[in-house]
């Protein structure tokens, strides 16, 4: 009898189970694929989720093989903003979320997931966790009133444990086996498709928005930059038509001297791309079982936070387990717990706004006209920043007073920048459908 079975090692199961083996409990984490290996991810981690490697005790693994950085570029329709999440706001968040601020680094890292996974699966055994791996679930055991005891493996072995936990990813097959569905689901979500280059040097990194398309380029593992570029799921199709040249086309609407950059580096690896990046949320718990990583909630990656918001889950998730398991609350207490602060009003902000960014609108003259005025402002950058990557409440810096205040100095701190001629460009040849030719002959 374990006290928590855990289906899928990765970034949401490893991490719990480490947590768990920490707390003294008999833990057995089960997945179906061999490490090292990879799963389609563009693997960027913010400081939130580097400061939960730390306090798994992982962090200074990843820096030994990853590029670190602290400060980080965001242009929006040409207007350039750079800054760093502020170590205030990431101590501010951890203390409310997990009690204490240890661990809290403001690095953060692009780290490929054959790299992070293995690094992640054998800190969990380290710590005492079992692990087997090749391991596929094909059955949940239930008692006679439903409750999870337990799993049946492919290979026919059963094992019984208090709590069996689904870090199982988006195709959940905890979730299908409960017959537990998808709530708030949101299916305008981007296209993204990426590569691997060498020749590029290792710098900060550029995220850029463009009318309706997106960029990012970030230096990882072994000497390479990943570069990618993202759109509105409908001018997918036509993107798919010609992935190597629609890839290099859109990086010149993006940023010509992006686009350069990447034209004089050498590609070293396929293309990796998804359509289907449609969010979700699941019901997170029930009785002998949870949810934690994307088996629980999805969301587009135009704000790079699965792995990052996996790392938080399972430290909450274990917290909560541990509550029930040794006793100091009942199940339902410990996991209510659990459920309170995912489904925080503060968590749903953060999936509404990103789900609105995933929609690719263009952005609106008084959103370019707040990043004109973030450019005279590093304290408000910064905050933006933490902002677009859930450390502080979108909440608090989009209240309307703030934007007021933010926008009033807005005339006087553009006066000597291109921004609006910038945007006018931008309305005019952006926001049509550049890959519509490439559908159109893909499909004759
Ligand atoms: C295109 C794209 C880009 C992304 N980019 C980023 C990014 O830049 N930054 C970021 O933070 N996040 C990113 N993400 C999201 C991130 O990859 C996920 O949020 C993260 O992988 C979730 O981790 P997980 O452990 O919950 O699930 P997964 O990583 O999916 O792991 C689930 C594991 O469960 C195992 N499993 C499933 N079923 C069974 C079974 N029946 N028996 C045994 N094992 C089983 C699988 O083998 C798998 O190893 C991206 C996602 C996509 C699609």
């Amino acid at each position: 009898m374990y006290d928590a079975v855990v289906i899928g090692g990765r970034c949401a199961g490893a991490a719990v189970g480490t947590h768990l083996a920490r707390q003294g409990r008999r833990v057995l984490v089960v997945d179906r694929s061999r490490f090292p290996s990879d799963v389609l991810s563009t693997h960027f981690i913010w400081p939130h989720g580097a400061s939960h490697l730390n306090r798994l005790g992982v962090l200074d693994q990843v820096r030994a093989v990853t590029p670190a950085h602290t400060e980080v570029t965001i242009v929006n329709d040409g207007i350039a903003l750079r800054g760093s999440v502020p170590e205030e706001l990431l101590r501010n968040q951890f203390r409310l979320l997990h009690g204490d601020d240890h661990g809290i680094t403001t690095e953060y890292f692009s780290v490929r997931r054959h790299v992070l996974d293995k690094i992640l699966i054998d800190n969990a055994v380290e710590a005492g966790v079992e692990f087997r791996e090749g391991y596929t679930v094909k059955e949940l055991l239930r008692d006679d009133d439903g409750t999870v005891v337990g799993i049946e493996g492919r290979d026919g072995t059963v094992e019984h444990a208090r709590v069996v936990v689904g870090a199982d990813g988006r195709n959940s097959f905890v979730a299908r086996a409960l017959g537990i569905g998808k709530s708030d689901e949101r299916p305008r979500c981007t296209f993204a498709y990426w590569s691997y280059f060498s020749g590029i040097p290792d710098a900060p990194a550029q995220i850029h928005r463009r009318g309706r398309l997106g960029m990012a380029m970030a230096s990882t593992n072994h000497g390479r930059t990943m570069v990618l570029a993202w759109g509105p799921s409908e001018w997918a199709a036509g993107f798919r038509a010609d992935v190597e040249g629609n890839f290099h086309r859109a990086l010149g609407l993006i940023s010509e001297e992006a686009a350069g950059t990447v034209a004089a580096a050498t590609r070293e690896e396929r293309f990796y791309g998804t359509l289907d990046q449609a969010a979700y949320l699941r019901q997170l718990h029930g009785p002998g079982w949870v949810l934690v990583g994307d088996a629980e909630s999805f969301k587009d990656q135009c704000t790079a936070l699965g792995i990052t918001h996996a790392l938080r889950d399972a430290e909450l998730a274990a917290a909560a387990i541990g509550r029930w398991l040794g006793g100091e609350s009942d199940r339902d207490t410990a996991m209510a717990g659990y459920a309170a602060k995912r489904r925080s009003q503060t968590a749903a902000a953060y999936y509404d706004y990103v789900c609105t960014l995933a929609e690719m609108k263009p952005l609106r003259h008084d959103e370019l006209q707040l990043f004109s005025t973030l450019r005279g402002n590093q304290a408000e950058t910064d905050r933006f920043i933490a902002t677009h990557v859930d450390v502080a409440p979108v909440s608090e810096f989009f209240d309307p007073s703030n934007v007021f205040l933010l926008n009033d100095t807005a005339r006087e701190s553009s006066r000597d920048h291109g921004v609006f001629a910038d945007f006018e460009a931008t309305y005019r040849d952006h926001h049509r459908n550049p890959f519509q030719r490439a559908e159109a002959e893909g499909t004759r």
